[in-house]
C-alpha cells in the first residue's frame, strides 16, 4: 500500500533505488538503459562524480539563504554563465525550480513588462495546439491540450491556440516547407488581428514541440516569420525551451539554430540534468529595465529560487558540458542516432515519421503508413509500448492516442549528452523490439 499520491493512482511504478551513467536500477535489481533522460531531463546522466563533488561542496559550505536577504556566490556565477551563453541582449536569469515554475514566471514578466511601459490592455496569450507548457494554471492555459485544460477552463487565464508546425501531417501537398512556414505565421497574424493587436501580450512556443506534440522540428524560416509578425504588432515572443533546451539540440538553445532572439526563454530539465530542481527565465534587457525603470520591483517569487544547491548542480552541469565539448558531440551523435532509428524502424510499416535534431527524436507510430491513419486511442499503444520497452529494460517516453490534434501515437528520445554510440545503437534495436512487439497483429 503506497502513501505516495501517485499521478495513475490505480498503478505504483517500480522502486528506483539507483542510477550510474545511463542506466537506472530498481528495488528487484533490474536496470533500464535510460533513452529519454526520464523526460528530457538528465543531460549528463545519472551519478556524474563532477556534479557529485559541486554539490557536496555547496551543502557543506552553505545550503540555504533566503533571497529576500541574500543573494549567493552561485546563483551569481550561475547567472554570469547563462547570460554569457544566451543570445545577444540577454541580461538576466531569473531562477526557478522548475519548468512550470519558469512558464509562469515568463508569463507574468510578459503581463508586468506592459503594465510599466503603460499598455495595461494586453492581457490575452496566443499559444500552439498540441504543445505542453507545465501544469501550474498559466502554463496549463497557454499549453495546447484542451483535454488538460477541461477541468479547469473557467479558472484559466485568456489564450486563444494557433496550430503548430506539424508538417508530416499539416504541410499541403505542392506546399514547400518554407511557403507552409509563411502559411503558419500568417495564421499568427490572423489571429492576432482578430483578437484587436493591442489586447495580445505574447506568443508562447516550443522551438521544437516536445513529449506531447512527438518532438515537432520547425521548417525553414518558420521562427523568423513568427519573429516578424510577433515585431509587427508589439507581441512578445516567449519560447519555451524547458524541454528542448541546454544542449539538447546541439546548440545551447534550439532558437540559435532558427536564428531568432526572443524576448523571453525559459528553461528547466537539463539546466540542472536532473540532480537538483532548478528553472530559469532568460530575459532580455528591455523587460529587466521596464521593471527597474519602472517600479524597481517583479511582482513574483518563490521560497526556493536561486537555491544555492540546485545552482550549485546546474553550473557544474553547464561547465561539464562545456569542458567536454557536449554539444558537438550531441551534433554529431545526434546524426548518428537519427541514422540508428532510421536503420531499426526506417521500414517499419507502423513508423510513420522519425524526426528530431541533436539528442532529440520523435518516433510517430501509425496503423497505416500510406494514409498515416493513427491507431484507435483504445488500443492504448503508447502505454503498452512504454510497458513493453520497460519490460525490455528501455526507458523511452511515449505519448499519444488521438485526442485534441494529437493525431495519434508516438514516442521521444532524449538520451543523456554522454551516451555512447554503442548505446545509441542499442536504444533503437530495443525500441524496435518493444515496436515490433506492440504493433504486431497478434497484439492489436
Ligand atoms: N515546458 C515544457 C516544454 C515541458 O516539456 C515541460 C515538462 O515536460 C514543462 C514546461 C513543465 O516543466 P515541469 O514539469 O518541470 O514543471
Amino acid at each position: 500500500m503506497t502513501h505516495v499520491f501517485h499521478r495513475h493512482l490505480q498503478h505504483t511504478p517500480p522502486v528506483a533505488v539507483g542510477g550510474q551513467g545511463l542506466f537506472l536500477r530498481d528495488a528487484a535489481g533490474r536496470e533500464y538503459l535510460d533513452a529519454s533522460g526520464g523526460a528530457a531531463v538528465s543531460s549528463l546522466g545519472h551519478g556524474h562524480p563532477d556534479v557529485l563533488t559541486a554539490m557536496h561542496a555547496q551543502i557543506d559550505r552553505l545550503a540555504y539563504a533566503h533571497t529576500s536577504f541574500f543573494t549567493t556566490e552561485v546563483a551569481e556565477q550561475l547567472a554570469e554563465q547563462l547570460v554569457r551563453t544566451a543570445p545577444a541582449g540577454t541580461s538576466h536569469a531569473y531562477f526557478v525550480s522548475g519548468g512550470s515554475e519558469a512558464v509562469e514566471a515568463a508569463l507574468k514578466m510578459a503581463r508586468q513588462y506592459f503594465v510599466e511601459i503603460g499598455q495595461p490592455e494586453r492581457t490575452h496569450f496566443i499559444a500552439r495546439r498540441q504543445s505542453y507548457h507545465g501544469n501550474t494554471l498559466g502554463a496549463l492555459a497557454v499549453g495546447g491540450n484542451a483535454w488538460r485544460r477541461a477541468p479547469f477552463a473557467p479558472i484559466l487565464v485568456e489564450a486563444t491556440h494557433v496550430a503548430p508546425c506539424y508538417p508530416y501531417r499539416e504541410q499541403q501537398a505542392g506546399e514547400t516547407p518554407e511557403a507552409y512556414g509563411l502559411r503558419l505565421a500568417r495564421e499568427l497574424e490572423e489571429a492576432i488581428v482578430a483578437l484587436d493587436p493591442r489586447t495580445v501580450l505574447a506568443f508562447v512556443a516550443e522551438t521544437i514541440g516536445g513529449a506531447t506534440a512527438g518532438v515537432l522540428t520547425p521548417v525553414p524560416g518558420y521562427f523568423k516569420a513568427v519573429r516578424e509578425v510577433c515585431d509587427r504588432h508589439g507581441v512578445l515572443l516567449i519560447l519555451d525551451e524547458v524541454m528542448c533546451g541546454m544542449g539538447r539540440t546541439g546548440t545551447l538553445h534550439a532558437c540559435e539554430q532558427e536564428g531568432v532572439v526572443p524576448d523571453l526563454i525559459t528553461v528547466a530539465k537539463g539546466l540542472g540534468g536532473g540532480y537538483q530542481p532548478i528553472g530559469a527565465v532568460l530575459a532580455q534587457r528591455h523587460i529587466v529595465d521596464a521593471m527597474s525603470q519602472g517600479s524597481g520591483f517583479f511582482q513574483h517569487g518563490h521560497t526556493y529560487l536561486g537555491h544555492p544547491v540546485a545552482c550549485a548542480a546546474a553550473l557544474a552541469v553547464q561547465q561539464v558540458i562545456e569542458r567536454d565539448g557536449l554539444l558537438a558531440k550531441v551534433r554529431t551523435d545526434g546524426d548518428f542516432l537519427g541514422q540508428a532509428l532510421r536503420d531499426a524502424l526506417g521500414a517499419h510499416p507502423h513508423v510513420g515519421d522519425i524526426r528530431g535534431r541533436g539528442f532529440f527524436w520523435g518516433v510517430e507510430l501509425v496503423a497505416d503508413r500510406a494514409s498515416k491513419a493513427p491507431f484507435d486511442p483504445a488500443q492504448k499503444v503508447h502505454a503498452r509500448l512504454k510497458k513493453k520497452a520497460m519490460d525490455l529494460g528501455l526507458l523511452c517516453y511515449p505519448f499519444g492516442g488521438t485526442v485534441d490534434g494529437n493525431q495519434g501515437d508516438h514516442v521521444l528520445l532524449a538520451p543523456p549528452y554522454i551516451a555512447s554510440r554503442e548505446q545509441l545503437v542499442s536504444i533503437a534495436a530495443l525500441l524496435a523490439q518493444a515496436v515490433d512487439a506492440v504493433t504486431s497483429t497478434a497484439t492489436l
